[in-house]
């Protein structure tokens, strides 16, 4: 089981920049294609920027167009939380970081063989880690 982490909002906004803050704390969203790890293909790990905790694998990453890092699996089955998105008038499924809670992105049905998931995740709040 991942141990959860809770901080206050002040403790965030010490280690997060605003940007990162932002996503993650106030589910905002990036512009697509202004992360540098959009197009990073060495092989490695991608963690939490917030927490640290392993959330997806570089094998499992892969070019969906869209302007957001995208990934078809995710690291493990206890890496990420998944909560109904009813918001802006659209049904999604919200994507959280299973130890800190923070808001990393949403999951679609539209994704890359094998599981045909995508994993449309901010990579502002993504730390690669490489192996
Ligand atoms: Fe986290």
């Amino acid at each position: 089981m991942i141990k959860k982490i809770q901080k206050t909002d002040a403790e965030w906004k010490k280690i997060l920049t605003p940007e990162q803050y932002n996503i993650l704390r106030k589910k905002g969203t990036e512009a697509p294609g202004s992360c540098s790890l959009l197009r990073n293909k060495e092989k490695g790990v991608y963690a939490c920027v917030g927490c640290g905790n392993k959330l997806f694998k570089s094998s499992e990453k892969f070019d969906s167009g869209t302007g957001w890092p995208s990934f078809f699996e995710p690291y493990s089955d206890e890496a990420l939380e998944y909560h109904e998105d009813n918001s802006w008038g659209m049904k999604r499924v919200e994507v959280l970081c299973a130890k800190c809670g923070g808001h990393l992105g949403h999951v679609f049905d539209d994704g890359s063989a094998p599981t045909f998931k995508r994993f449309c995740i901010n990579g502002i709040v993504l730390k690669f880690k490489e192996l």
